[in-house]
């Protein structure tokens, strides 16, 4: 670099700063500037030879962070402070006494919950999960240490295309599967929709940039019905003299992505590409009538759909959110979503609970909003000490469960649960001890088994008995946190007792032939059953699942040798090491098609990738590699928890394999349709079909057919063919599982 490029550098990054201070203006008391100043510096001073792998000097990252707090989030000095500072002890000399002797306690504490653990602990697959479940043990102390987190992992997102590829892939996973959810549950609206267009961008550019054209594309008869749609609206809401902002605002590019995925149809087909947003000005006693009055109006002029009324202005959502949302009818015969609000509600729509505290004030007494309630739900898991940080990050997912349902006590308490919850979970919810002894409940009145799915509105009254015991079966329908970690803990409990039964039972066979309880013998014993821990062969022996004359057996097996179990390898480094000795130095990934006879893998059965898919190869610790596709629907799981074994993979093109696919076929019904698709499939372009099933109802056909294929290329110019028969309408690919 040259002087003058490094002068401009400096510059520029002055310019950041200013930038910076000039948003935070309105926030800073006191000697706040001098204090963010001082951040700023020592920041600077600690990051100073850094840089960015896009070249560009490490500060600009913190100082992004922190723009980012402030504009976006709007937050105050603390989180400026501990976002400027927030990667100086995990990348530097700097050590949290030394913030805390220049900037003070609250905000060391923040930048420790923000610091990773050290790669020195061997954390195996969970260390994602680890850094994760530590950072959330401050949330307990203070909210903000997420809300960096968020835009920290936000400007990461941003800036995610000079990083190689495996790494885009994992940390698009983890933000998909974490950090969005965790974005929404804190009514970020705005920065989850950016993380989740993010995460579609660099998984699955293709598709991306696919849908982003489209809209583009249709950009001009949108804004034209817009104005036709809002016009009579306008003019009502004007002539009653509402101070109003109204506008059309598109949907995110990942909703309806993943509504073309959910519901298999094109982009043309997506109705709701867009919402119509009516935003008041007015004082905050009035807000619940003007927001009816307004749908009153808009009402009187398009016909709404009654499923489609929500009203979260009554009940907000427990993330804080508040709107009055319809679906209405337009002239052109399309439904339109009219969402109703306030401009007090919108701000918290978009920035979430820091908005809250502008209305409310930070320290008010309001225990019972949302975000306590949830934060209190979150330290309840977090205190159980004893599950493991995978399964830690399951249960704090099930948490962040976007859709919720209000259900009332027998006395007509609201209870909010999160969507899919059972009456056992109802129970959990009231007390941990009427869920354990549940046998079944009364929803409006009717007898229903523990089982069963609430919706929004039901009565619920729980029936118990106290001959009832939590048993394993319950953990595949309760979802709520508070529910799974009661059954898991009796389970536990369980497990105990019959292991010590169990054990005794051990002791006494082992001396019928004269042998002790050592920990020699145990290894045989674990050995003999193929088992990895002492308490699951007690448990088995206590359960009766292992036969106690099997175990006098190892008398016999005393003096074999010992042989050296196989074992699978199951960690992606030794691995790679292992391509690489058989295929050369320059091959680090694993090449489908040809690798098969050096290292074993199989397609994953989940999402049935095709060659010309987009994949990765993941490690499974019993059946070998499997390959997977980026989209499939448990890759972002697989990435995020166990991201060191997932290994890059790629098609070759000299593979003879076929994949299976499938094809959804829906059009108008004649005679010979039938007849011709399957000519098409199978004389004209030689494919094996795997399965048919075509339905014909009142006219309109629907196929569903699975087929093997060479190649994605194959499958594009087979679903030209049939889309270009008489009658057919669309062709889609669904998974075939
Ligand atoms: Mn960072």
């Amino acid at each position: 670099m040259t002087e003058l490029e490094l002068e401009l550098e400096k510059k520029e990054i002055i310019r950041t700063y200013r930038k910076l201070l000039r948003h935070a203006k309105p926030f800073l008391k006191d000697d706040d500037a001098k204090i963010i100043k001082r951040a700023f510096n020592m920041s600077q001073e600690a990051h100073k030879n850094m840089r960015r792998r896009s070249g560009e000097p490490y500060i600009f990252h913190p100082l992004a962070v922190a723009q980012i707090c402030v504009e976006e989030i709007g937050l105050g000095t603390t989180s400026i402070i501990s976002a400027l500072l927030h990667d100086v002890v995990e990348d530097t000399e700097m050590e949290i006494e030394d913030i805390e002797r220049h900037f003070g306690k609250k905000v060391a504490k923040i930048i420790d919950g923000l610091t990773k653990i050290s790669d020195v602990f061997e954390y195996g697959s969970s260390q994602q999960a680890e850094n994760f479940r530590k950072m959330l043990l401050t949330l307990s102390d203070d909210v903000r240490v997420i809300l960096v987190k968020l835009a920290d992992r936000l400007h990461n997102m941003r800036t995610l295309g000079s990083m190689p590829r495996h790494k885009q892939i994992r940390v698009s996973s983890e933000t998909i599967y974490l950090y969005a959810p965790l974005a929404h549950r804190l009514g970020l609206y705005a920065i989850k929709s950016e993380l989740e267009d993010l995460y579609l961008k660099y998984t699955q550019s293709a598709q991306y940039a696919e849908i982003v054209n489209k809209i583009n594309a249709s950009k001009a008869p949108r804004s034209r019905f817009v104005r036709n749609f809002i016009s009579p609206i306008q003019k009502e809401l004007n002539k009653r003299r509402f101070k109003f902002t109204i506008k059309g605002r598109p949907k995110s590019i990942y909703s309806i992505w993943n509504k073309m995925n959910t519901q298999a149809i094109p982009f043309e087909k997506v109705y709701d590409l867009f919402a119509i947003r009516i935003i008041l000005d007015l004082d905050q006693e009035m807000e619940k009538a003007a927001c009816w009055q307004v749908y009153s109006i808009v009402t009187d002029y398009y016909q709404p759909n009654p499923d489609r009324l929500r009203d979260w202005i009554s009940t907000p959502k427990s993330n804080g959110y508040e709107s009055l949302h319809t679906t209405v009818m337009s002239k052109t015969g399309t439904w339109v979503e009219v969402q109703i609000r306030t401009k007090r509600m919108d701000e918290i729509a978009e920035k979430g609970y820091a908005a809250h505290w502008k209305y409310k004030g930070l320290d008010s007494s309001s225990s019972e909003s949302g975000l306590e309630a949830w934060i209190g739900k979150v330290r309840e898991i977090l205190d159980h000490e004893n599950s493991s940080a995978i399964e830690f990050v399951n249960d704090f997912k099930h948490s962040l469960f976007n859709k919720e349902i209000f259900v009332f006590t027998p006395k007509g308490e609201l209870k909010k649960l999160p969507g899919g919850g059972t009456a056992l979970d109802f129970a959990f919810e009231i007390h941990s001890e009427i869920g354990a002894r549940c046998i079944g409940a009364k929803v409006n009145q009717k007898l229903v088994p523990i089982n069963y799915k609430l919706k929004t509105g039901d009565q619920v009254e729980i029936l118990t008995s106290n001959k009832q015991r939590p048993n394993e079966g319950w953990l595949s329908f309760v979802i709520t946190s508070k529910g799974r970690t009661r059954i898991k803990d009796e389970l536990k409990e369980q497990k105990k007792s019959a292991a010590s039964e169990g054990k005794e039972i051990v002791q006494r066979k082992l001396k019928q032939i004269k042998l002790t309880l050592n920990s020699e013998n145990l290894d045989k014993l674990l050995d003999k059953f193929n088992l990895n821990s002492a308490l699951d062969f007690y448990y088995l022996v206590g359960k009766g699942k292992i036969d106690p004359k099997e175990i006098k057996k190892i008398k016999a097996l005393s003096d074999k040798p010992k042989k050296s179990a196989l074992k699978t390898v199951s960690d992606s480094e030794s691995l790679q090491r292992k391509i690489k000795e058989a295929t050369g130095e320059k091959r680090d990934q694993l090449l489908i098609g040809e690798d098969m006879d050096i290292v074993q893998y199989s397609l994953a059965p989940c999402c049935n990738p095709i060659s010309g898919d987009d994949v990765f190869g993941f490690v499974s610790t019993h059946e070998g590699i499997k390959i997977h596709r980026v989209n499939c629907p448990n890759a972002s799981e697989l990435l995020s928890k166990h991201g060191h074994r997932v290994i890059k993979a790629k098609w070759t093109s000299q593979s003879e394999v076929s994949f299976l696919a499938g094809l959804k076929i829906k059009g108008t019904d004649r005679v010979g349709m039938m007849n011709d698709v399957t000519r098409i499939i199978s004389s004209e372009l030689r494919v094996n079909m795997r399965s048919v099933s075509i339905e014909s109802d009142n006219g309109i056909f629907e196929g569903s057919i699975q087929l093997y294929v060479q190649d994605t290329k194959h499958l594009l110019k087979l679903t030209k063919r049939l889309e270009n028969i008489e009658g057919v309408e669309e062709v889609v690919r669904f998974d075939v599982h």
